[in-house]
């Protein structure tokens, strides 16, 4: 079985995984952000329907973008944030790749860098960000249960 490198390997696609890939692409540092669902799949699936943003759109907006259609001063509703982290992870090209799922990561003996086995094989990391949010259930099982070494 084949094993992909990269220098960088960012797991989720919500608003910190975004901000991290964004500023990797800025310093030039090879990368890849993977998600296991959808960009922003938190504000897409697990809200409830009704949440708007708790911050008017001149705050919570990513740089350089705005809410189409919302006034700064108006509070925008979630499946429009989630349209707009879409929207900037296109609009700076960020390296996302959507439904590949982190399983396990593993850091490697005696050399840097970690083995991490994804629901699409196994990647080779030389630095590793865990991006995966924290508002999860109780009940979850741990996101990355065999992070060893
Ligand atoms: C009710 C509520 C209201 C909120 N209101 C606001 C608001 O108005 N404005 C605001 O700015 N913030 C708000 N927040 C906070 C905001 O939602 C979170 O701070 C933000 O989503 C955290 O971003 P994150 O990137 O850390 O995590 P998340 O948004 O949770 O993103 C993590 C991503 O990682 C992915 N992932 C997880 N595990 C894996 C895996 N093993 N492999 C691959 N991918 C994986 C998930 O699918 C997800 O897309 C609110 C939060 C809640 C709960």
């Amino acid at each position: 079985m084949s094993v992909e490198k990269i220098e960088a390997l960012v797991v989720g696609a919500g608003q910190a995984g975004l901000a991290m890939s964004a500023h990797l692409v800025k310093c030039g540092v090879p990368h890849l952000v993977l998600e296991r669902s959808r960009i922003a799949e938190r504000w897409r699936s697990e809200r409830w329907d009704s949440l708007v943003a708790n911050g008017p759109a001149w705050h919570d907006c990513y740089p350089g973008l705005e809410f189409p259609g919302y006034g700064p001063d108006e509070f925008v509703p979630k499946e429009k944030i989630a349209d707009s982290f879409e929207a900037f992870a296109e609009k700076v090209k960020l390296p996302v790749r959507c439904g590949v799922e982190v399983k396990s990561v593993r850091k490697n003996e005696g050399r840097p860098g970690f083995r991490v086995e994804t629901s699409d094989g196994v990647i080779e990391a030389r630095y590793l960000v865990a991006a995966t949010g924290r508002s999860r259930s109780r009940s979850s099982p741990p996101l990355f249960p065999k992070v060893l070494g």
